[in-house]
Order: structure tokens, then C-alpha cells, then sequence
């Protein structure tokens, strides 16, 4: 099996079998995102506790490459620092313009299964709108509503 069919059945497990699908009791954030180029859309919670990604689940519907990401995403994002989660979406922003050298870093895991989609400019919007609300999501904790 060639690394690109590897990649591509990667994929289809995720979109199969996503893993974080569903969601938080009491989530300290939680951000609703849309694709409209493609329909996708991706509801991401997450319980933050200390500055870590205690937990992070997701509900949605879309293509194949929009649910996946979510999944890789969030299986990649728990236990982890948001700081460590920001730079792990830089790498992966630049995973998605085509960077070999981010092609190459194991510590994106699975994510590394999406590297194909950077030749498709409509499907990188598909594989990045769950980063999107991560980065939606972190904003919002970096910035908590005030006691009235
Ligand atoms: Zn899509």
C-alpha cells in the first residue's frame, strides 16, 4: 500500500469512525463554523481547565476531509496546552499552504493523512474550518465575558 492510498484510507476511518464525536456536559467554550463553499459545518467544545485541553468534542456534517480534520484535530488537541494546541495549528496551517517541511512533522500525527489536500484550494477550507473555530475558540478564552 502506497503512502497516498494509506492517507486516503486514514481519512475514510475518521470520516467513518470520527473520534471526539459528540459532546461536553459543561464546556468552557464552544464555537459553531460553517463552510458554505461546501456545506460543511463543525460545532467544536471544548473544557479548558489550568490553560489544558482537558477535553475536545465535536458535532457536525460535511465532506469527508472537513470531518476528518475535526477528528484528527481533537485527538490531537487533548491533554495538550493551548499554547501548545496554537502552535500545532500554525504547523498544520502550513501543512495545508504546501510546507514540506510540515509535511514531514510527525508530531502533526494523523493529520499528516490531509497533506494531499493542500493541491486543492477549495478543499483546504473544508480541512481548516475546525481550525478555524479552535482559533475562534481560543480567542474567546483569551478574552472571558466580565461579571455583569
Ligand atoms: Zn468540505
Amino acid at each position: 500500500m502506497n503512502l497516498e492510498s494509506l492517507y486516503q484510507e486514514l481519512i475514510l476511518q475518521h470520516h467513518r469512525h470520527p473520534k471526539n464525536r459528540g459532546s461536553i456536559e459543561t464546556p468552557s467554550v464552544e464555537i459553531a463554523m460553517k463552510n458554505p463553499v461546501c456545506g460543511d459545518e463543525i460545532t467544536l467544545q471544548l473544557a479548558v481547565e489550568d490553560g489544558v485541553v482537558t477535553a475536545a468534542r465535536f458535532t457536525g456534517q460535511g465532506c469527508s476531509i472537513s470531518q476528518a480534520s475535526a477528528s484528527m484535530m481533537t485527538q490531537r488537541i487533548e491533554g495538550r496546552t493551548l499554547e501548545e494546541t496554537r502552535s500545532l495549528a500554525r504547523l498544520f496551517t502550513r501543512l495545508m499552504h504546501g510546507d514540506a517541511e510540515a509535511a514531514n512533522d510527525r508530531s502533526l500525527g494523523d493529520l499528516r493523512a490531509l497533506t494531499g489536500v493542500a493541491k486543492f484550494p477549495r478543499r483546504v477550507k473544508c480541512a481548516l474550518l475546525a481550525w478555524n473555530a479552535l482559533d475562534e475558540a481560543e480567542k474567546a478564552l483569551d478574552s472571558p465575558p466580565t461579571d455583569p
